[in-house]
């Protein structure tokens, strides 16, 4: 899920660093920062260079969490927005959006995490928190391996995106399965059975890069 939409053609920055240890997560080479590691030192100068040879007008910056690095982060958002990209950050929500480059970006895209650590409470209080920065131009995504996480999933859409006053202009809530685990037709099925309101603002995502590449062909 980029924020410019599934299928729009972008450039991908992914940012080393992340403050979370999810067990399922799949970009567990980021999680290090030590010289050394598998990834490379650019400046934001010499990404800005990068990102013009592969000429894609749209550009994600995601991580591990891109927000933990945040003099490089703003500094790229900064230039990025000079020369007119359409910006799209993806962030696990642990981390407020500095008000500098908020609108800048123009689609924050949240990833809920189903962390076994912390109570359901917990989670929705932190993104409670984060999801009052965004707006109708954002998203969460909530990615899903089975029923019980689905209607986990649902409880946090009633809570964070369907109450307060956050609800006349609330982010999009997607709902993707998890590559392996659950179809997406399964994902339709469970979306069909729900009331009105809950499916209203409700989209089915797709972890589209792994249907089109195998393991060993997709980039990093
Ligand atoms: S927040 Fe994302 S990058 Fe960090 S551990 Fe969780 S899944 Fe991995």
């Amino acid at each position: 899920m980029s924020g410019h939409g599934q299928g729009a053609l972008t450039t991908f920055i992914r940012m080393q660093g992340c403050n979370l240890r999810c067990d399922y997560c799949d970009s567990k080479f980021t999680w290090g920062t030590k010289n050394g590691d598998d990834w490379v030192n650019y400046i934001p100068k010499e990404i800005m260079a990068k990102v013009e040879e592969y000429g894609n007008e749209n550009v994600t910056i995601t991580g591990g969490e891109p927000l933990m690095q945040m003099g490089g982060f703003k500094s790229l958002v900064n230039r990025l927005w000079d020369n007119d990209y359409n910006i799209s950050v993806e962030t696990n929500g642990t981390i407020p959006i500095p008000d500098d480059v908020i609108n800048k970006v123009r689609s924050w895209v949240m990833d809920c995490k189903f962390i076994p650590t912390l109570s359901l409470k917990q989670k929705d209080i932190r993104n409670k928190n984060f999801v009052k920065s965004l707006t109708n131009t954002d998203y969460i995504k909530c990615v899903v391996k089975n029923r019980q996480e689905f209607d986990v999933a649902m409880e946090i859409k009633k809570y964070v995106v369907e109450e307060g006053n956050i609800y006349n202009n609330r982010p999009k809530f997607c709902i993707s399965a998890m590559y392996g685990k659950v179809t997406p037709k399964r994902l339709i099925e469970w979306m069909l059975e729900l009331t009105s309101r809950e499916k209203h603002n409700l989209y089915l995502n797709t972890q589209l890069h792994k249907y089109i590449w195998k393991s060993t062909e997709r980039r990093r």
